[in-house]
Protein backbone atom coordinates (compact mmCIF):
# COMPACT_ATOMS: atom_id res chain seq x y z
CA UNK A 1 0.00 0.00 0.00
CA UNK A 2 1.44 3.27 -0.86
CA UNK A 3 2.31 5.58 1.98
CA UNK A 4 -0.19 8.06 3.35
CA UNK A 5 0.66 11.56 3.15
CA UNK A 6 0.57 13.40 5.81
CA UNK A 7 -1.11 16.76 4.21
CA UNK A 8 0.16 20.42 6.11
CA UNK A 9 -3.69 21.91 5.16
CA UNK A 10 -5.50 19.25 7.58
CA UNK A 11 -3.02 20.48 10.43
CA UNK A 12 -2.74 24.13 9.63
CA UNK A 13 -7.07 24.55 9.45
CA UNK A 14 -7.45 22.84 12.98
CA UNK A 15 -4.20 25.13 13.84
CA UNK A 16 -6.50 28.35 12.41
CA UNK A 17 -9.37 27.32 14.45
CA UNK A 18 -7.42 26.99 17.41
CA UNK A 19 -5.62 30.35 16.70
CA UNK A 20 -8.81 32.37 15.42
CA UNK A 21 -10.34 31.06 19.46
CA UNK A 22 -7.26 32.25 21.35
CA UNK A 23 -7.08 35.73 19.46
CA UNK A 24 -10.61 36.08 20.29
CA UNK A 25 -10.48 35.21 23.62
CA UNK A 26 -7.09 37.97 23.87
CA UNK A 27 -9.07 40.44 21.98
CA UNK A 28 -12.03 40.05 24.43
CA UNK A 29 -9.37 40.61 27.18
CA UNK A 30 -8.24 44.44 25.39
CA UNK A 31 -5.12 42.44 24.36
CA UNK A 32 -4.52 42.90 20.36
CA UNK A 33 -1.85 40.51 19.69
CA UNK A 34 0.78 41.84 17.29
CA UNK A 35 3.95 40.48 15.71
CA UNK A 36 6.69 42.55 14.45
CA UNK A 37 8.75 41.35 11.33
CA UNK A 38 12.36 43.17 10.84
CA UNK A 39 14.12 42.86 7.44
CA UNK A 40 17.28 44.62 7.42
CA UNK A 41 18.34 45.84 3.63
CA UNK A 42 16.44 44.58 0.52
CA UNK A 43 16.62 41.11 1.17
CA UNK A 44 13.55 39.87 -1.37
CA UNK A 45 13.32 36.50 -0.25
CA UNK A 46 12.67 37.72 3.28
CA UNK A 47 10.02 40.09 1.95
CA UNK A 48 8.26 37.59 0.73
CA UNK A 49 8.35 35.23 3.27
CA UNK A 50 7.71 38.28 5.33
CA UNK A 51 4.35 39.12 3.53
CA UNK A 52 3.12 35.68 3.08
CA UNK A 53 3.03 35.31 6.81
CA UNK A 54 1.50 39.06 7.51
CA UNK A 55 -1.45 37.54 5.09
CA UNK A 56 -2.02 34.44 7.22
CA UNK A 57 -1.54 36.37 10.44
CA UNK A 58 -4.30 38.75 9.12
CA UNK A 59 -6.53 35.99 8.15
CA UNK A 60 -6.15 34.52 11.99
CA UNK A 61 -7.07 38.26 13.20
CA UNK A 62 -3.48 38.86 14.15
CA UNK A 63 -1.54 42.24 13.62
CA UNK A 64 1.46 42.02 11.73
CA UNK A 65 3.95 44.78 10.99
CA UNK A 66 7.07 44.53 8.47
CA UNK A 67 9.87 47.00 9.53
CA UNK A 68 12.05 47.66 6.95
CA UNK A 69 15.09 48.96 7.90
CA UNK A 70 18.16 50.52 5.55
CA UNK A 71 20.81 48.37 4.09
CA UNK A 72 23.31 50.50 6.03
CA UNK A 73 21.94 50.25 9.42
CA UNK A 74 24.78 49.88 11.40
CA UNK A 75 24.86 47.03 14.61
CA UNK A 76 24.51 49.70 17.16
CA UNK A 77 21.64 51.22 15.73
CA UNK A 78 20.20 47.56 15.18
CA UNK A 79 20.71 47.04 19.18
CA UNK A 80 18.82 49.93 19.74
CA UNK A 81 15.82 49.64 17.19
CA UNK A 82 15.69 45.70 18.80
CA UNK A 83 15.63 47.09 22.80
CA UNK A 84 13.24 49.42 21.72
CA UNK A 85 10.64 46.80 20.36
CA UNK A 86 11.34 44.77 23.07
CA UNK A 87 9.87 47.60 25.71
CA UNK A 88 7.00 48.78 22.83
CA UNK A 89 4.18 47.39 24.70
CA UNK A 90 2.04 46.50 21.89
CA UNK A 91 4.46 44.19 20.33
CA UNK A 92 4.11 40.89 21.66
CA UNK A 93 6.47 38.61 18.87
CA UNK A 94 9.53 39.90 16.90
CA UNK A 95 10.95 37.64 14.03
CA UNK A 96 14.33 39.13 12.75
CA UNK A 97 14.79 38.16 8.98
CA UNK A 98 18.22 36.65 8.55
CA UNK A 99 20.60 37.03 7.16
CA UNK A 100 21.88 40.43 8.31
CA UNK A 101 23.91 42.37 6.24
CA UNK A 102 27.69 41.96 6.68
CA UNK A 103 28.11 44.96 9.03
CA UNK A 104 25.96 43.45 12.04
CA UNK A 105 26.92 40.20 13.13
CA UNK A 106 24.05 37.68 14.52
CA UNK A 107 26.31 36.56 17.26
CA UNK A 108 26.53 40.07 18.72
CA UNK A 109 23.13 40.90 18.41
CA UNK A 110 20.89 37.81 19.01
CA UNK A 111 20.99 38.29 23.06
CA UNK A 112 19.20 41.76 22.43
CA UNK A 113 15.80 40.26 21.58
CA UNK A 114 14.17 39.78 24.78
CA UNK A 115 13.21 36.03 25.02
CA UNK A 116 9.56 36.90 26.22
CA UNK A 117 8.85 38.07 22.99
CA UNK A 118 11.22 35.90 20.93
CA UNK A 119 8.97 33.56 18.82
CA UNK A 120 11.35 31.78 16.54
CA UNK A 121 13.92 31.37 18.64
CA UNK A 122 16.57 33.81 17.83
CA UNK A 123 18.46 34.48 20.96
CA UNK A 124 20.12 31.30 22.52
CA UNK A 125 18.26 31.67 25.55
CA UNK A 126 15.31 30.61 23.72
CA UNK A 127 17.49 27.43 22.59
CA UNK A 128 18.38 26.60 25.94
CA UNK A 129 14.85 26.83 27.48
CA UNK A 130 14.20 23.92 24.54
CA UNK A 131 16.69 22.28 25.79
CA UNK A 132 15.46 22.42 29.65
CA UNK A 133 11.90 22.00 28.84
CA UNK A 134 10.98 25.39 29.71
CA UNK A 135 7.23 25.49 28.53
CA UNK A 136 7.71 29.76 28.41
CA UNK A 137 10.23 29.21 25.53
CA UNK A 138 9.28 29.00 22.00
CA UNK A 139 11.27 26.95 19.89
CA UNK A 140 12.12 27.40 16.35
CA UNK A 141 9.09 27.54 14.22
CA UNK A 142 9.75 24.58 11.96
CA UNK A 143 11.31 22.33 14.49
CA UNK A 144 7.55 23.08 16.44
CA UNK A 145 6.06 22.16 12.88
CA UNK A 146 7.20 18.74 12.72
CA UNK A 147 5.88 18.58 16.07
CA UNK A 148 2.71 19.49 15.37
CA UNK A 149 2.31 17.62 12.49
CA UNK A 150 3.20 14.41 13.91
CA UNK A 151 0.49 14.98 16.85
CA UNK A 152 -2.28 15.91 14.60
CA UNK A 153 -1.28 12.86 13.15
CA UNK A 154 -1.09 10.73 16.00
CA UNK A 155 1.98 9.23 15.23
CA UNK A 156 3.10 7.46 18.13
CA UNK A 157 6.31 8.78 19.40
CA UNK A 158 7.21 7.31 22.70
CA UNK A 159 9.99 4.58 22.53
CA UNK A 160 10.22 4.75 19.01
CA UNK A 161 13.75 4.90 17.03
CA UNK A 162 13.37 8.42 15.57
CA UNK A 163 16.70 9.66 13.31
CA UNK A 164 17.37 13.04 11.93
CA UNK A 165 19.15 14.24 8.95
CA UNK A 166 20.32 17.32 9.89
CA UNK A 167 21.89 19.82 12.98
CA UNK A 168 21.02 22.89 12.61
CA UNK A 169 20.14 24.79 15.45
CA UNK A 170 16.57 25.75 13.26
CA UNK A 171 15.80 22.18 12.91
CA UNK A 172 17.96 19.63 14.05
CA UNK A 173 18.97 20.05 17.02
CA UNK A 174 15.94 21.53 18.42
CA UNK A 175 13.77 19.50 17.26
CA UNK A 176 15.63 16.39 18.55
CA UNK A 177 15.01 17.93 22.34
CA UNK A 178 11.65 17.94 21.57
CA UNK A 179 11.09 14.45 19.79
CA UNK A 180 13.20 13.12 23.57
CA UNK A 181 10.58 15.17 25.42
CA UNK A 182 7.97 13.06 23.69
CA UNK A 183 9.92 9.80 25.00
CA UNK A 184 11.45 8.88 21.38
CA UNK A 185 15.42 7.47 21.19
CA UNK A 186 16.98 9.80 19.05
CA UNK A 187 20.04 9.44 16.44
CA UNK A 188 21.22 12.65 14.88
CA UNK A 189 22.89 12.49 11.45
CA UNK A 190 24.79 15.37 9.47
CA UNK A 191 27.49 15.49 6.78
CA UNK A 192 30.24 13.49 8.77
CA UNK A 193 28.10 10.50 9.67
CA UNK A 194 29.68 7.07 8.67
CA UNK A 195 26.67 4.48 7.20
CA UNK A 196 24.49 7.18 6.47
CA UNK A 197 21.70 4.50 4.84
CA UNK A 198 22.29 2.17 7.77
CA UNK A 199 21.51 4.64 10.29
CA UNK A 200 18.64 5.59 8.34
CA UNK A 201 16.79 2.75 7.82
CA UNK A 202 16.64 1.73 11.98
CA UNK A 203 14.23 4.47 11.91
CA UNK A 204 10.47 4.34 12.28
CA UNK A 205 10.34 8.23 12.70
CA UNK A 206 12.96 9.33 9.96
CA UNK A 207 12.89 13.31 9.68
CA UNK A 208 15.13 14.96 6.75
CA UNK A 209 16.19 18.60 6.96
CA UNK A 210 20.00 18.75 4.79
CA UNK A 211 19.04 21.03 2.10
CA UNK A 212 19.78 18.16 -0.71
CA UNK A 213 17.06 17.58 -2.84
CA UNK A 214 15.31 14.36 -3.19
CA UNK A 215 18.32 12.99 -1.53
CA UNK A 216 16.84 10.36 0.62
CA UNK A 217 15.52 7.87 -1.36
CA UNK A 218 13.77 4.18 -0.40
CA UNK A 219 16.92 2.65 0.38
CA UNK A 220 17.18 4.92 2.96
CA UNK A 221 13.75 4.07 4.67
CA UNK A 222 12.98 1.25 6.84
CA UNK A 223 9.35 -0.30 5.69
CA UNK A 224 6.81 1.12 7.29
CA UNK A 225 8.40 4.31 8.72
CA UNK A 226 7.16 7.53 8.71
CA UNK A 227 9.21 9.72 6.55
CA UNK A 228 9.13 13.84 7.55
CA UNK A 229 10.49 16.07 4.66
CA UNK A 230 10.97 19.62 6.08
CA UNK A 231 13.70 20.44 2.67
CA UNK A 232 12.96 23.25 0.47
CA UNK A 233 14.74 23.16 -2.25
CA UNK A 234 14.57 25.08 -5.35
CA UNK A 235 16.02 24.19 -8.66
CA UNK A 236 14.82 25.36 -11.89
CA UNK A 237 12.23 27.27 -10.69
CA UNK A 238 10.62 23.85 -9.01
CA UNK A 239 10.35 23.10 -4.89
CA UNK A 240 11.57 19.84 -4.29
CA UNK A 241 11.68 18.00 -0.71
CA UNK A 242 14.65 16.50 0.78
CA UNK A 243 13.16 13.04 -0.01
CA UNK A 244 12.67 11.57 -3.37
CA UNK A 245 8.48 10.95 -2.45
CA UNK A 246 8.05 9.18 -5.58
CA UNK A 247 10.83 6.28 -3.93
CA UNK A 248 10.01 6.72 -0.60
CA UNK A 249 6.29 6.06 -0.97
CA UNK A 250 6.54 2.64 -2.12
CA UNK A 251 8.29 1.51 1.35
CA UNK A 252 7.10 4.02 4.22
CA UNK A 253 3.50 3.84 5.74
CA UNK A 254 3.42 7.85 5.77
CA UNK A 255 5.19 10.62 4.56
CA UNK A 256 4.73 14.84 4.40
CA UNK A 257 4.99 16.28 0.95
CA UNK A 258 6.85 18.82 -0.17
CA UNK A 259 5.35 21.76 -0.79
CA UNK A 260 1.96 21.27 0.95
CA UNK A 261 3.35 19.51 4.23
CA UNK A 262 5.84 21.22 7.02
CA UNK A 263 6.42 24.40 5.41
CA UNK A 264 3.04 25.56 5.64
CA UNK A 265 2.46 24.76 9.58
CA UNK A 266 5.49 26.60 10.31
CA UNK A 267 3.37 29.64 10.10
CA UNK A 268 0.64 28.88 12.05
CA UNK A 269 3.24 27.54 14.84
CA UNK A 270 4.67 31.47 14.66
CA UNK A 271 1.05 32.45 15.30
CA UNK A 272 0.69 30.19 18.09
CA UNK A 273 3.62 31.14 19.96
CA UNK A 274 2.89 35.12 19.50
CA UNK A 275 -0.46 34.24 21.49
CA UNK A 276 1.55 32.28 23.79
CA UNK A 277 3.50 35.02 23.75
CA UNK A 278 0.74 38.33 24.41
CA UNK A 279 -0.60 36.20 27.39
CA UNK A 280 2.60 35.20 29.48
CA UNK A 281 3.58 39.62 28.77
CA UNK A 282 -0.38 40.21 30.33
CA UNK A 283 -0.28 37.49 32.88
P1 LIG B 1 21.61 23.88 7.22
O1 LIG B 1 22.35 24.06 5.92
O2 LIG B 1 21.82 24.87 8.30
O3 LIG B 1 21.96 22.44 7.80
C1 LIG B 1 21.98 21.32 6.98
C2 LIG B 1 22.34 20.12 7.80
O4 LIG B 1 22.32 18.98 6.95
C3 LIG B 1 23.75 20.21 8.41
O5 LIG B 1 23.72 19.71 9.72
C4 LIG B 1 24.59 19.31 7.49
O6 LIG B 1 25.63 18.64 8.15
C5 LIG B 1 23.55 18.28 7.06
N1 LIG B 1 23.89 17.71 5.76
C6 LIG B 1 24.12 18.38 4.62
N2 LIG B 1 24.42 17.50 3.64
C7 LIG B 1 24.37 16.27 4.18
C8 LIG B 1 24.58 14.97 3.69
N3 LIG B 1 24.91 14.74 2.40
N4 LIG B 1 24.45 13.94 4.52
C9 LIG B 1 24.11 14.14 5.82
N5 LIG B 1 23.89 15.35 6.37
C10 LIG B 1 24.03 16.40 5.55
O7 LIG B 1 20.09 23.76 6.80
P2 LIG B 1 18.74 24.07 7.64
O8 LIG B 1 18.68 23.21 8.83
O9 LIG B 1 18.57 25.52 7.76
O10 LIG B 1 17.66 23.57 6.57
C11 LIG B 1 17.59 22.23 6.18
C12 LIG B 1 16.53 22.11 5.11
O11 LIG B 1 15.28 22.49 5.66
C13 LIG B 1 16.74 23.04 3.91
O12 LIG B 1 16.25 22.41 2.75
C14 LIG B 1 15.90 24.24 4.23
O13 LIG B 1 15.48 24.94 3.07
C15 LIG B 1 14.75 23.57 4.91
N6 LIG B 1 14.01 24.44 5.83
C16 LIG B 1 12.66 24.39 5.78
C17 LIG B 1 11.91 25.19 6.59
C18 LIG B 1 10.43 25.05 6.55
O14 LIG B 1 9.72 25.88 7.06
N7 LIG B 1 9.90 23.96 5.99
C19 LIG B 1 12.53 26.18 7.47
C20 LIG B 1 13.97 26.05 7.58
C21 LIG B 1 14.67 25.23 6.75
P3 LIG B 1 26.91 19.42 8.78
O15 LIG B 1 26.39 20.04 10.05
O16 LIG B 1 27.90 18.34 9.02
O17 LIG B 1 27.31 20.44 7.78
Amino acid sequence: MPAKLLIGKAVTQKMDLDIQLDVQSLKSACINPKLRIIIVGDASESMAYANSTKIIAEKNGVRCDIEQLPETTNQLEFINILKQRNTDKYIHGIIVMRPLPKQINEWAVMYFLTPEKDVDCFNPVSAGKVMIGDITGFPPATAQAVMETLRFYEVPMQGKEAVILGRSMVVGKPLSMLLLDENATVTICHSKTKNLQGVCKRAEILIAAIGKAKMINADFVKPGAVVVDVGINVEEGRLYGDVDTESVKSVASAITPVPGGIGTVTTRVLLKHLTKAARLLNP
